[in-house]
This record gives C-alpha cells, sequence and structure tokens, in this order.
C-alpha cells in the first residue's frame, strides 16, 4: 500500500515535516500510532491496525445464523480454500456467505426488472431459492446425491445447509469430495442463471470431469489429493 504512494509525493511530506517552523510531533501518516512511512509497516501491520481499530462482523453472519444452527465461520469462510479451484468458483460461495450475491430480487430494487427466479419463472429469486429451493437446483442436488450413492453406495444428504455454508459427513473423503461437487454445483447454477439456462446434472458432470482432467496437470498437493479421492471412489471398478 505505501509503495502505491508515488514516491514524489512521499518525499514531499518528508520534507515538509523535515523544514517546517513549527515542531513537528508526529507524522501526519499515523494509524493507530503505527507510522505508515516507517519502512518496517507493511501491508500485514496496516490491516491488522485497522481490523483491530473497528472490527465489524460480516452481514451475511447473522443472516446465516438466523436460518442455521451451530455455523462453523471459520471452516464456512476457508472452505473454498482446501480446493484447487478457480476464484469464480470461490467468488460465488463467498458472495453466498455474504449475503450479496446479486439475484433478481435484490436487482429489482433498482432496476425496472422482475423478481422472479430465472429458472422456474414462478417464486422470488432469493439467494436462498435460486440456489437450492428452486425445484430446478433441487433436481442438480438430487442427481449429484444419486451419483455419490451409484458410484460409492454411501448415501449422502446435499441439504439447505451443505449448500449455503458447509457439508458434513463423517467419512472424510466423502466429505472433501461432495463439498467440491457443491461448490461447483453452486457455480453451475451461477453460470446457468446468467446464460438464462436450466442447470443440468449432465453438463455439470462433463464440466467436472474437465475440470479433474486440468488437476492432472497442475502438480500441488491439493489438486493431487483431489485427482486421488476421486479417482479411488468415482473411477476404479
Ligand atoms: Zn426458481
Amino acid at each position: 500500500m505505501i509503495k502505491a504512494i508515488p514516491s514524489g509525493l512521499s518525499q514531499l511530506l518528508k520534507c515538509h515535516l523535515q523544514f517546517q517552523d513549527v515542531l513537528r510531533v508526529e507524522s501526519l501518516l499515523f494509524v493507530n500510532s503505527l507510522d505508515l512511512m516507517d519502512h518496517k509497516c507493511n501491508n500485514k501491520h496496516i490491516r491488522n491496525a485497522l481490523y483491530d481499530k473497528r472490527r465489524i462482523s460480516p452481514r451475511g453472519k447473522a443472516f446465516w445464523n438466523n436460518n442455521f444452527i451451530d455455523i462453523d465461520w471459520q471452516r464456512a469462510w476457508l472452505l473454498p480454500y482446501r480446493f484447487c479451484i478457480n476464484n469464480k468458483i470461490k467468488q460465488v460461495h463467498i458472495k453466498i456467505l455474504h449475503n450479496i450475491y446479486v439475484t433478481n430480487s435484490y436487482l429489482s430494487k433498482f432496476l425496472d426488472i422482475e423478481n422472479i427466479c430465472t429458472f422456474c419463472n414462478n417464486e422470488i429469486e432469493s439467494i436462498s431459492h435460486l440456489f437450492y429451493q428452486c425445484s430446478f437446483s433441487m433436481n442438480l442436488w438430487t442427481k449429484i446425491e444419486r451419483y455419490v450413492l451409484c458410484k460409492t453406495n454411501i448415501s449422502v444428504k446435499i441439504d439447505y445447509k451443505s449448500v449455503i455454508v458447509y457439508f458434513e459427513h463423517k467419512n472424510d473423503k466423502i466429505n472433501f469430495i461432495v463439498n467440491l461437487f457443491i461448490l461447483y454445483g453452486k457455480f453451475h447454477i451461477h453460470k446457468c442463471r446468467v446464460l438464462k439456462i436450466i442447470p443440468n446434472f449432465s453438463r455439470f458432470s462433463l464440466e467436472f470431469v474437465d475440470y479433474i482432467k486440468t488437476l492432472n496437470f497442475i502438480n500441488t498437493s491439493k489438486s493431487n489429493k483431489t485427482v486421488d479421492i476421486y479417482n479411488e471412489l468415482f473411477e476404479e471398478e
């Protein structure tokens, strides 16, 4: 952040402080007694100073706490970082958690558009409806459940809380891969909304298989773990 200040401006401030007639009491650039001009003051120090000064609880937290009990927020925020996925997929999850994902219901407050669901054209398009309650989205989740059951013989329930915050299962591998399916599923629903088409399990699974193929070219611990678990559960006969 400090490096972003043009060197000329920084120099000007230093000279001004150095040669002005009045005694210098403190630097003009202080946050919580932290001297921003100190070369040891990096972005981390500034962020922590601002964070300590004004702790704000994300507004989505209160909203979802009213919908679900016992949300482990640390787990919810960090969920997408367990996987080797692109930022667009992470963003959909994070925007839902913050309750700031833009739906027709929200847009209709400012624009001359209907607040009705893009998929069913029947109900109000809220975040909950779009990603879970809409019959077309529900159909995608049900088919993912059946796919997991068919391939692994393990029954899973992708419920409302699983879709919005995180999925829980005692089997670590199922827990890992189903959470990944859900993150990918939410991204699929997001893309379908933008393209004004209906979510479709066949297309979703083709996209997911392509994603797994790309992971084979990325040799990181996250990508290797995903490929190993996917192959073990879904590919080997
Ligand atoms: Zn709908």
